[in-house]
């Protein structure tokens, strides 16, 4: 069976039993402060289980998407070594919401393994869980009967807490689990040895596809748990994982899932796999990482130096490093197997076609700049062993900075040391990498309490779209510690503060009671709840509030927003169709707009959008808001859907004029209320990637009031009443005729300096030496120190600049005074220069040194005719 068809047979298997299909959820989670990437197929469902929200149906079936690289589901070394886990997968699920339980879950997946995708009973095992003391929970014999009626009692195994039991992190939902294991061990093998005994054991082919995990518990922060009142289904099945079982390889990387990467590979490469351990690793490593690397960017993330980008970066340079060491590949390859990724996988993830310009520029910019750090940590560390000389040990510290700033791989310091016959300090190392480790989880550890509710009817509503002041009631909150200090979060009955997203930040602003007033310092979304950060909890917290916005940055933040739609337009009316929103960030400060475009624009460009946005405010449109628009409807409007964007059932249409998006966040009346927009800079980010920075209202006023102010203190200082250009350019003419004059001036000092030096001259030793102080400037005194070198035989000329702030000693030794005599100009300038707090150095026939000291230049000059005795 192609995966392709594995794929569809699953959803379908589940449509026709009333789960409604979904797609995939981005891979890379914009709303969510707990995670980063999405690690599992219920990451998108989190809120129904919190029961924050509302399922469209309750039963829900796809394919997810997801990344295990961070965090508390890690995968990352263990990828390409085993043949079975990868970095981004392909986890397809079903899930009941408050609906079927343990019975339907069991009986399916039980039905869609054996009967519809025929896998042989006596090659699959499963578990259920044994309970465990310390929890208070007991053997789950609700599923252990349940899977007797399909499978003999003796392929039926016990597991413990760490493999039984799914929690979706520290505090949160979880339950027991089931787990559906599968021998795929040739008959012969299975004969010899139990099946059984191998479940769990880290065998590549007896392995782990499917857990069934029963919702049936919530952990609290004390770490108890507490029964939940609605029960639920999560299932994931690893998808790689099945198409190996179904194709009948041992091997994710032998199915057509990887095969065709693999082959293009082989072809880039002239390696085949399969010819070593080592090559087959690095092969394995680079397909695997491609797919994780392309769905990100796909997505929107594009790699950088911070938070999820960062991931993305080191998973990439992962895969560069492995082709280069092993494969001998020194020239960006990666984004050469990106069209048989999107050929493979493009009809189910149609985000890998129209991304595909941006995703291989992308890849290919990072890979040729990580090469090009690669050979410059390649020559630091080749220094740094001729620097160790003996030791024959590079240090822990040099290595973890090697790869710390520069993104060296440890690895590859390794092999350069051992071709040295050098070795690293691994202990060194380590504790350098535990250091940073603990640096880096500091800095992110966020440590949350419980929610302590005090109303619980009904979910929080906002009205930030029609209000800026509202009456509000705390219906729960909760404290929570990051590195920034402590904070109370409190949830509203109904809200008037807007939660960053969309690019758009969170408002700020204040509660206010009979007798207390309490900053709320930011607002942000959660797993659908809005959370304001306070830093101090009301004393009188069941008390009724007037909730307050910051109106003046709010109307900031507002103008800003609509602007970048307003330019959004723009750009694409000047540049073309094919500019994208990549990136924003919307704040009562300025605007960022991120977007897909090729090459630097233009000064004309520039201005013809910048212009383009103001004729739209001076047009005066007006706002026009849908709220509770269908998809197709936005569609048909001529709105566009950005991927790695996760939009609900209804979507929001806000249209000015012509300008038409899907958009979440706040926006003027009328596009006159923005009075002026500026465009600051124009930059690039990445490989394709443009950055607009602009301005608006009060901001984009003031601005250019100050560019006014500026340019009249210019006219003053110029003695000018207009024309500054012409001032400026008659400044420049007579400063450029002095400068001719001076040089002229200086060469005429000179020569008449060097008849003086020549008549200075006295012989030691059939040395004609001279040393003299000049107040010519450095580069005179060279010169004429040359050209005397030059006019008389056997010239040894050193000449002292008389400078109080920056002294300077140049010699100047005739070509066959170095060779007879082993004079070196360099050696001897270092030398007297320490009179002068100087140093410097250079050639053996010429050298100069500068210095602080002007104080010591007599005594260099004395100590110099040292050299000619
Ligand atoms: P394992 O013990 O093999 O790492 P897991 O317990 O971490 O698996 P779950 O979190 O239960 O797995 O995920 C559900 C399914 O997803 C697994 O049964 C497996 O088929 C698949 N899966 C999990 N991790 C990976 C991975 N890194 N690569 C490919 N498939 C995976
Ligand atoms: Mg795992």
């Amino acid at each position: 069976m192609k995966s392709k068809d594995i794929r569809k047979e699953f959803l379908h298997f589940f449509e026709t039993k009333g789960h409604l299909i979904v797609d995939s959820a981005p891979i890379v989670l914009k709303d969510d402060p707990t995670l980063m990437f999405n690690n599992s197929g219920m990451a998108q469902f989190k809120e129904f289980f919190l029961g924050n929200g509302t399922p469209k149906n309750n039963r829900i079936a796809d394919t997810q998407k997801c990344l295990r690289v961070s965090g508390k589901h890690n995968d990352l070394d263990d990828v390409g070594k085993d043949t079975y886990h990868h970095t981004m997968f392909e986890m397809l699920g079903n899930w009941s919401f408050g609906d079927y339980f343990k019975k339907e879950a069991i009986a399916w997946a039980w039905e869609l393994l054996t009967d519809k995708y025929g896998i042989s009973k006596d090659q699959i095992y499963v578990t259920v869980f044994e309970g465990d003391k310390g929890d208070g929970t007991s053997l789950d014999e609700e599923a252990l009967e349940l899977w007797k009626q399909h499978i003999a009692e003796d392929r039926i195994l016990y597991g413990n807490k760490k493999d039984n039991f799914w929690e979706m992190g520290d505090i949160g939902p979880c339950g027991p689990c089931s787990e559906i294991h599968v021998d795929i061990r040739p008959a012969d093998e299975r004969a010899k040895v139990d099946g059984k005994s191998l479940v769990n054991m880290d065998h590549p082919q007896v392995i782990e596809i499917w857990n069934l995990v029963f919702m049936q518990y919530q952990r609290k922060a004390d770490g108890s748990l507490e029964s939940l009142p609605a029960k639920h289904i999560d299932t994931g099945m690893g998808f790689e994982r099945l198409a190996m079982v179904l194709q009948g390889k041992s091997s994710n990387y032998d199915t057509d899932v990887f095969q065709p990467t693999i082959q293009k590979l082989e072809e880039i490469s002239g390696i085949k796999y399969g010819a070593a351990e080592k090559t087959d690793i690095a092969i394995r490593v680079i397909v695997d990482h491609l797919r994780a690397v392309a769905f990100a960017i796909a997505d929107g993330q594009l790699p950088s130096n911070t938070g999820a980008g960062y991931v993305i970066r080191r998973i990439l340079r992962r895969a560069i490093s492995y082709g280069y060491r092993f494969l001998g590949l020194n020239e960006p390859f990666i984004y050469q197997l990106y069209p048989i990724l999107k050929a493979e996988m493009g009809d189910f993830f149609p985000e890998l076609v129209k991304q595909e310009t941006i995703v291989t520029g992308v890849i290919r910019e990072e890979e040729a700049s990580f090469l090009r750090t690669i050979e410059q940590g390649l020559s630091r560390l080749n220094q740094i062993i001729e620097q160790l000389g003996d030791s024959k040990i590079i240090p822990g510290d040099i290595v973890f900075e090697l790869y710390d700033t520069f993104g060296f791989p440890a690895d590859l310091s390794r092999i350069v040391a051992e071709d040295h016959g050098f070795t690293i300090d691994e202990a060194g190392f380590e504790t350098e990498m535990a250091k940073q480790k603990e640096r880096s989880k500091k800095a992110t550890a966020l440590v949350t309490d419980d929610w302590v509710i005090l109303d619980d009817k009904g979910n929080e509503t906002s009205i930030a779209y029609d209000n800026t002041e509202a009456d509000v009631k705390v219906t729960r909150y909760r404290k929570v510690k990051n590195k920034k200090g402590e904070f109370y979060q409190l949830v509203f009955n109904q809200t008037p503060f807007y939660a960053e997203s969309g690019g758009q930040v969170g408002d700020k602003g204040s509660i206010v009671s009979a007798n207390e007033t309490i900053e709320v310092v930011d607002t942000k979304k959660e797993n659908n709840l809005i959370i304001h950060f306070v830093e101090t909890l009301p004393e009188n917290i069941e008390g009724v509030f007037q909730a307050k916005v910051d109106i003046s940055k709010r109307n900031a933040t507002t103008k800003n927003h609509t602007a970048t739609h307003l330019m959004h337009e723009a750009l694409r009316e000047v540049l073309g169709n094919h500019v994208e929103q990549k990136g924003s960030y919307v704040g009562d400060d300025y605007l960022r707009f991120d977007f897909s475009h090729f090459s630097k624009m233009t000064e004309e460009e520039i201005q013809l959008v910048e212009q383009k946005v103001n004729e739209k405010i001076a047009e005066a449109l007006p706002l026009i808001e849908k709220r509770e628009a269908s998809m197709d409807e936005a569609l048909a409007e001529g709105a566009m859907a950005l991927f790695g964007e996760k939009y609900g059932d209804k979507v929001r249409i806000i249209r000015f004029g012509s300008s038409v998006e899907l958009c979440g966040g706040t926006h003027v009346k009328n596009t006159a209320d923005i009075r002026l927009f500026k465009i600051l800079s124009e930059s690039s980010t990445a490989a394709g990637i443009r950055r607009i920075e602009a301005i608006t209202a009060d901001t984009a006023i003031n601005a250019l009031k100050d560019a006014e102010k500026n340019y009249n203190d210019v006219l003053v200082a110029l003695k000018t009443k207009n024309d500054a250009l012409k001032a400026v350019q008659s400044l420049l003419d007579e400063n450029a005729s002095l400068k001719k004059q001076v040089e002229k001036f200086v060469a005429q000092q000179a020569s008449a300096e060097k008849a003086t030096w020549k008549a200075a001259i006295k012989e030691i030793n059939g040395i004609n030496f001279l040393a003299i102080k000049t107040n010519l400037d450095t580069a005179a005194a060279k010169q004429n120190a040359i050209d005397l070198t030059n006019e008389i035989e056997n010239a040894l000329i050193v000449v002292g600049t008389n400078d109080t702030v920056k002294p300077s000693i140049t010699i100047s030794i005739a070509k066959n005074l170095v060779a007879d005599k082993g004079l070196h100009a360099g050696n001897m300038v270092k030398e007297i220069a320490k009179h002068i707090s100087g140093s410097g150095g250079g050639q053996p026939f010429l050298a100069t040194a500068g210095g602080k000291d002007v104080n010591g230049l007599d005594a260099a000059l004395v100590q110099a005719e040292e050299f000619a005795k």
